[in-house]
């Protein structure tokens, strides 16, 4: 088999400058062991989010260009819905300047104290939005989607009798929404089955209990259905994500992932009056409802990027990226999250670092060296963004302890890629010294965003 190339030549390059590792103890220090601290320019290779990070086509470019910056009606909205409605086939379609702030209106709107919002895992900016409601969320997560080591192919499935159980126990009217998140971006970018959703929705039918994507990756997500699931190998990429969509009463996106665009998202849903209520709330915080938030030329590079983003050649380039470095990891016997996913490789820093209890946060020292080593930026995904404390005050840790290694769209070569499992490989050989952390500084919600820390001693 030949190499799998990149599907487009680079244009416009944007310089990457090397620090050296006596810089970077420096940098770290004054960021005081976060990521999210430190300054863009001291990374080498930026892998903390895939979100907004995107490269544009030249085809969104022009279309910049081709913004219509009309307040009211622009033909960039009409150009935007149509696109959003062609995969969706959702009636109403409400821009947003990102996806939380859909989450934001629509949380606000169907929330509140005693209701509860079921998932197969709910982003972070999701569960912050419903608990900021007063609901509580709930992730209803399948079990082979725990097991970090474990190869299924669809480890973001919902568990669907838990789901049934959840409903009977709590009641279906204290349960205004499901949302399936796919890909299952907390969860390892794992993709969820069209099987899966098919039992979702019939069970969320049954009770009339409306059932929601969160489609921030739901064209990777209908790769993995094309090249894994039954039936749908000759189907194209549209055809699966009209059938994904066809299941769901709404949807909730942000354009910074599967729409290649560096700001945006949409909500949108068939039922008239929530989407009424919606835009009310709309006009209060993001704009009119034709702009929401966003430039005209924003939703111009959104619709042409929704389409972009479907074609065959550039998922099979894109879930194959991510597949090498798993090889190259695998090789190494580096453990990570397997199968790799759609758009981040998850180190699980559980195992990497078995010597670092969770108090200490393992993810957090292995994002820490990875930095150190070879300047790459990654994100912890475990007992920092997700752990809660006791009423003894004691955390209690997630169920898993990741270091996502996100990787943007369109912006990094195979060189690139390999010096990144490079850099991981030598921080594996190294892993005995390293130690873990403690936080200094945290904010009540979505506290891994500025925490402070230091090392343990
Ligand atoms: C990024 C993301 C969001 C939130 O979108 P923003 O544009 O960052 O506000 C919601 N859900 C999932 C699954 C995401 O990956």
């Amino acid at each position: 088999m030949r190499t799998i190339i990149e599907p487009f030549k680079i244009k416009s390059v944007e310089p990457i400058y090397f620090t050296t590792r006596e810089e970077r103890i420096e940098i770290l220090k004054e960021a005081h062991y976060n990521p999210f601290l430190i300054k863009a320019k001291d990374v080498i290779i930026d892998l903390l989010t895939d979100s907004g990070t995107s490269a544009m086509s030249s085809g969104q470019w022009a279309g910049m260009m081709l913004g219509d910056e009309s307040y009211a009606g622009s033909n960039s909205f009409f150009h935007f819905e149509n696109q959003v409605q062609k995969i969706t086939g959702m009636k109403h379609v409400i821009p947003t300047h990102q996806g939380r702030a859909a989450e934001k209106i629509l949380f606000s709107i169907i929330g509140g104290k005693g209701k509860y919002i079921v998932s197969n895992t709910l982003f972070d900016t999701t569960r912050a939005n419903i608990e900021f409601s007063g609901a509580e969320g709930v992730d209803l997560l399948c079990e082979e989607g725990k097991q970090p080591s474990l190869v299924a192919p669809f480890k973001g499935n919902m568990d669907v009798k838990a789901l049934e159980n959840f409903i009977l126990e709590k009641g279906a009217a204290n349960i205004p929404l499901v949302i399936i998140t796919v890909t299952n971006n907390s969860g390892g970018g794992q993709p969820v089955s069209m099987a899966n959703l098919r039992m979702v929705k019939e069970i969320c039918k049954q009770h009339q209990i409306p059932l929601f994507i969160d489609a921030c990756r739901f064209a990777e997500n209908c790769y993995f259905i094309q090249q894994r699931e039954n039936g749908y190998k000759s189907k194209s990429i549209l055809e699966i994500a009209q059938e994904l969509f066809s299941y769901a009463e709404g949807c909730t996106m942000s354009a910074k992932k599967d729409a290649f665009a560096n700001i945006g998202g949409f909500l949108a849903m068939q039922n008239e009056p929530l989407a009424m209520e919606c835009r009310n709330l709309l006009i209060i915080t993001e704009g009119f409802p034709t702009y929401g938030g966003l430039a005209g030329r924003d939703l111009e590079a959104i619709a042409i990027g929704l389409e972009e983003v479907m074609h065959q050649d550039y998922l099979k380039y894109r879930i194959r990226s991510i597949e090498y470095i798993g090889e190259k990891l695998e090789a190494a016997g580096v453990p990570f999250l397997k199968p790799t996913g759609g758009h981040a490789i998850y180190l699980d820093a559980k195992a990497f670092l078995p010597n670092i209890p969770p108090r200490e946060y393992p993810g957090q020292a292995l994002c820490a060296e990875l930095y150190l080593e070879g300047g790459i930026r990654g994100v912890e995904i475990g007992s920092l963004m997700f752990g809660k404390y006791g009423a003894d005050g004691q955390l209690i840790p997630n169920n898993m302890e990741l270091v996502r290694l996100a990787v943007p769209r369109r912006v990094y070569t195979q060189s690139h890629i390999d010096y990144v499992a490079e850099v991981i490989i030598d921080v594996f050989k190294k892993r005995e010294g390293i130690r873990g952390f403690r936080i200094t500084y945290e904010t009540p919600f979505l506290r891994h965003f500025t925490a402070r820390f230091e090392r343990v001693k």
